[in-house]
């Protein structure tokens, strides 16, 4: 994908930077809300309309001034079938409480850290338990999941399941801020249920 080894280095080092960054954890709510609208747009295959359901949420490791705008998954119900939709996220993966970028950044192996990168790993205090079982996630769960094996042929040369998520991380393009706002956008439908 074009960019030197030192770039894509470069960009794992400090990519951290923007877990603390609210005008990057406010750009995700305007993603989120960009997705939400489209959703509500395409309206319930019965033909109803959707109405706004979100569902609270008490997001952890999250910068006390941005903690309004990780404070609810963005859902609809229909107002005829009372069917449920889950807007696909860039803040959240899955139901897990944690922001979807702590749960991509803080699983990268320590030692691919620079310092600056590993004192934001420490202020985010994730229980090490809590690191490990996404670690464990990426290394075992990911690589099934039918978004991983609908989309890894788009990476050439193949990326190393054993170094996720590093390995995937490095593969987007681009500053870091744009290189995250992909991935993210990427792992996207992981966020909503199957
Ligand atoms: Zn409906």
């Amino acid at each position: 994908m074009g960019e030197s080894l030192s770039t894509k280095i470069e960009t794992i080092k400090v990519c951290h930077a923007l877990l603390q960054n609210p005008k990057f954890l406010s750009l995700l709510l305007q993603i989120d809300t960009e997705l939400a609208a489209q959703m509500r747009a395409r309206g319930c295959p019965c033909g109803g309309s959707l109405h706004r359901a979100d569902y609270p949420r008490k997001p952890r490791a999250c910068p006390k001034e941005v903690r309004h705008a990780f404070d609810s998954r963005l859902s609809f119900c229909c107002g005829q079938c009372r069917k449920r939709y889950t807007c696909a996220s860039v803040r959240f993966l899955g139901r897990r409480v944690y922001l979807g970028l702590v749960v991509l950044l803080a699983s990268v192996r320590r030692a691919k850290l620079s310092a600056s990168a590993l004192q934001v790993v420490h202020m985010l205090a994730v229980p090490e338990r809590t690191v490990a079982r996404w670690r464990s996630w990426w290394l075992q769960i990911f690589p099934s999941t039918p978004l991983w094996r609908a989309g890894c042929a788009r990476f050439i040369p193949a990326v190393a399941h054993e170094h996720l998520p590093h390995s995937l991380i490095e593969r987007f393009q681009g500053d870091p801020a744009h290189c995250l706002v992909h991935l993210l956008a990427f792992l996207s439908p992981l966020s909503v249920p199957r």
